[in-house]
């Protein structure tokens, strides 16, 4: 076996590996029932798979071009036109992504400079502050409340400095479920007006909104379009996490920083997926219909969990729905969620992995509801006897 003859200095010496791996894998090895990572245990619709296999046939196989084949960047900006109503140039102003995860790593590591400092609301994904550091800038964090998540502006103002550089966000929240209302965007623009902030929006979940409200994007508001990187993935539109597609809008200006980064990140991401996506987007009913279809299984999670010990918190978007365990263990989030693993047949995500130092005394737990009707059934049958 190899060994390197010396000792690593670790860029990143607190991480390890991520909670989604730890839990998902601890659920296979006790052959739990999978509530914990967010991927959907449902097939896609067979339509995309025709559509990919036509354009390998059709040899499309070859590196599509750096910013995204055409057709999908093409389709992409009439989706936010149709969808936001802001006009973005595809020659220009989106590039198309190994997932979102790669474009928040691009956004990050090309517009954020070493001692830059940047502000982001725990709970948070956890890609977000590794990316921070690795580009050697602070992560500033500002905290989101229960039960509703939205963002205390007097709080980020006071985190504001003349070293801020961008400040992250997601609306529909990862893990809460939380979404920020248009007051929110306005106190954002108000809070960074004048300034040379940037906003990265992830808004992988902007399709995942419930009982008929409406999504808050960055691409919409009239100011903050102009220094928002805008992130989005076909994982959670289209149900095929596994592919890793996704995009990036931004003016022109941020758009050519970063495709400096992302040519020397993965230069380019699969050419017969993209063209298949492409002619898959010319349909709106297939991603315009999601907030229906996961709004039922919320409320098939929620009304199987009702006569449970738990206690639900609003979900109003994502396919997460947190639950307080007040009423059954004092045990920290990590430790039952492994124990419910182990011993339930549940695997679940602590919401402490979302925060640097989580609040004292807050037990929540994580549930992925992008599951068969039959697999939330089972699941809420288990956790109803905790
Ligand atoms: N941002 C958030 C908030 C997410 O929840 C996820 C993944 N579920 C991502 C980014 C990453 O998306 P992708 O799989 O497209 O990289
Ligand atoms: N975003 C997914 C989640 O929150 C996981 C993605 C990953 O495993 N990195 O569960």
């Amino acid at each position: 076996m190899p060994r390197f003859p010396g000792p690593v200095e670790s860029r990143l010496p607190a991480v390890g590996t991520t909670i989604f791996t730890v839990m998902s894998r601890l659920a296979a090895e006790h052959g739990a029932i999978n509530l914990s990572q967010g991927f959907p245990d449902f097939p896609a619709d067979p339509a995309l798979f025709e559509l990919v296999s036509k354009h390998m046939r059709a040899g499309s196989n070859q590196y599509a071009p750096m910013a995204g084949a055409a057709p999908l960047r093409e389709a992409l900006v009439r989706k936010a036109e149709a969808g936001l109503g802001t006009a973005y140039d595809p020659e220009h102003e989106i590039t198309v992504t190994a997932g979102a995860t790669q474009a928040i790593y691009t956004a990050v590591t090309a517009l954020v400079r070493p001692g830059d400092e940047v502000i982001v609301f725990e709970p948070v994904y956890d890609s977000y502050a590794p990316a921070i550091e690795l580009a050697g800038a602070t992560v500033v964090r500002a905290r989101l409340r229960p039960p509703e998540w939205r963002p205390d502006w007097a709080e980020v103002r006071r985190l504001v400095t003349p070293r801020t550089r961008m400040v992250m966000i997601n609306s529909p929240h990862n893990p809460t479920g939380g979404s920020w209302a248009a007051e929110d965007l306005d106190a954002l623009a108000a809070l960074t007006r004048g300034t040379g902030i940037v906003v990265v929006s992830d808004e992988v979940y902007e399709h995942l909104v419930f009982d008929g409200r409406r999504h808050e994007s960055c691409a919409r508001h009239p100011e903050l379009r102009d220094r928002s990187v805008v992130i989005g993935s076909f994982g959670k539109t289209f149900h095929v996490t596994g592919w890793k597609v996704g995009w990036a809008l931004a003016p022109r200006e941020l758009m050519a920083e970063f495709r400096k980064v992302h040519q020397f990140v993965v230069f380019t991401v699969n050419t017969p997926v993209q063209l298949a996506l492409a002619e898959f987007l010319e349909d709106p009913a297939r991603y315009l219909s999601l907030p229906d279809f996961y709004q039922r299984k919320r409320d098939l999670l929620r009304a199987g969990l009702a006569a449970s010990r738990f206690e639900l918190l609003p979900c109003h978007g994502t396919y997460f729905q947190l639950a307080a365990y007040g009423r059954i263990s004092d045990e920290p989030d990590a430790v039952l969620a492994e124990r419910l693993t182990r011993e339930v047949g549940v695997a679940t995500i602590p919401v402490s992995a979302f925060y640097d130092t989580p609040p004292a005394g807050q037990r929540l737990l994580r549930f992925c509801f992008a599951k068969k009707e039959e697999t939330l059934a089972r699941a809420c049958e288990r956790l109803a006897k905790v």
